[in-house]
């Protein structure tokens, strides 16, 4: 039936004459495939459901990744119903968390889900089932598994042992994954016990932003740090009472998040699209520490052409007593703007 579909649209196309341009069109692949959207799905310890997407019951104690996308309900018959709309799209209040119990079997007692095949409702899956909250959700039970290996856990023992599963929504977020409502409280992270300062404050972004916890902007709160790029860039810095033995900085910069990234071909929704590194990215950077008695900065890190949001700097161990971020360059933008800045032996 999908390929009669698919040859009776190109007989329109080119016979009707209605689409002249399409004189010198020819079809030279058809997929052979159909692609079918709820082929599986299994269920879990909880089930997601249209209610708690619509933020109507109490939020999950074992959150571990977002979804976002409207309720968006296609009839199961499709063309076979062409007197059906052909889908019907609720708009949600905003981000809504998956729970890790709606990605592992409930009966099964070794199998972990993600993508499709989720525990979910046929009608929180219309908004679940998309391509980006099916990766979220790989990011999730990929960590779930590696720490279920390491402490000889079934998934639902993760689910079980509270403090395993605060380890894993913490080791989630380092990795930047989106979790509605969790910011870093990772105790292993330095920069936490750090007094921040900075060359410069944007009003309302504050050197202390970075470690708040928090990696994005909320309505209202910026919560990064911003200041403006002088002649010789701009610099934070992390200072602690005692030196710190630090190996790693992890810098989250700023994206452009408020601005849509899709894939479209409507202009409406390209408009505001940057197809570049985003111009609030900072670009050019260095990493640098200070010791205990020394007065002389010596740099650990050095990158002259980021476009990421997320960067890992990974050095032979120093005793540090300051460590700066000395930025020098943004994709565009005339602030230089850092989310979070981590450090960890
Ligand atoms: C027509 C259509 C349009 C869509 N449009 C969009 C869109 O515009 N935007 C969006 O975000 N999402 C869209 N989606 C939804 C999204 O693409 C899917 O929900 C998502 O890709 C599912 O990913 P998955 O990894 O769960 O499953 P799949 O991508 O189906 O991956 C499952 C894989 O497992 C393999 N497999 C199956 N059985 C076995 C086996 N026994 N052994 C080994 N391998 C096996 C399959 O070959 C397949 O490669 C669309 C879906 C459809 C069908």
């Amino acid at each position: 039936m999908g390929l009669g579909i698919v040859m009776g649209v190109w007989d329109h196309i080119k016979n009707s004459g209605k689409f002249p341009t399409a004189t010198n069109w020819a079809l030279d692949w058809v997929g052979m495939l159909p692609g079918k959207r709820e082929a599986r799905r299994l269920v879990g310890d909880h089930i997601l459901t249209q209610q708690d997407l619509m933020g109507l019951n109490p939020e999950f104690e074992d959150a571990v990744c977002i979804g976002g996308w409207n309720l968006d309900e296609h009839p199961p018959t499709g063309f076979e119903d062409p007197e059906l709309p052909p889908y019907v799209s609720i708009k949600l209040p905003g981000v809504y968390n998956i729970p890790l119990r709606s990605l592992y079997s409930k009966n099964i007692r070794n199998l972990f889900m993600a993508g499709r095949n989720i525990s979910a409702t046929h009608t929180a899956f219309s908004s679940t089932r998309v391509m980006g909250t099916c990766a979220v959700e790989g990011q999730a039970i990929g960590t779930a598994a590696a720490l279920c290996i390491q402490h000889n856990l079934p998934p639902r023992g993760l689910y079980e042992d509270k403090a395993k599963l605060k380890t894993l929504q913490q080791t989630l977020l380092r990795d930047d994954q989106s979790i509605r409502g969790l910011k870093n409280e990772d105790p292993l992270d330095l920069a936490r016990k750090a007094t921040v300062t900075a060359s410069n404050e944007r009003e309302n972004c504050q050197a202390a932003n970075v470690i708040n916890g928090w990696v994005r902007a909320l309505p209202g709160y910026d919560n990064q740090w911003a200041a403006p790029l002088g002649a010789d860039g701009a610099w934070l810095e992390l200072a602690w009472d005692t030196p710190q033995t630090i190996r790693q900085a992890h810098l989250t910069f700023d994206s452009g998040f408020q601005r849509e990234l899709t894939l479209s071909s409507s202009d409406a929704a390209n408009v505001d699209i940057v197809r570049a590194p985003q111009p609030e990215t900072v670009k050019k950077y260095s990493v640098l520490y200070q010791t205990e008695d020394g007065e002389e900065w010596t740099e650990l890190a050095s990158v002259d052409d980021n476009h990421q949001r997320l960067r890992r700097h990974y050095f032979k161990a120093v005793s540090a007593k300051r460590v700066r971020i000395h930025v020098k360059e943004t994709n565009g933008d005339p602030l230089a703007r850092i989310f979070e800045a981590r450090c960890y032996v």
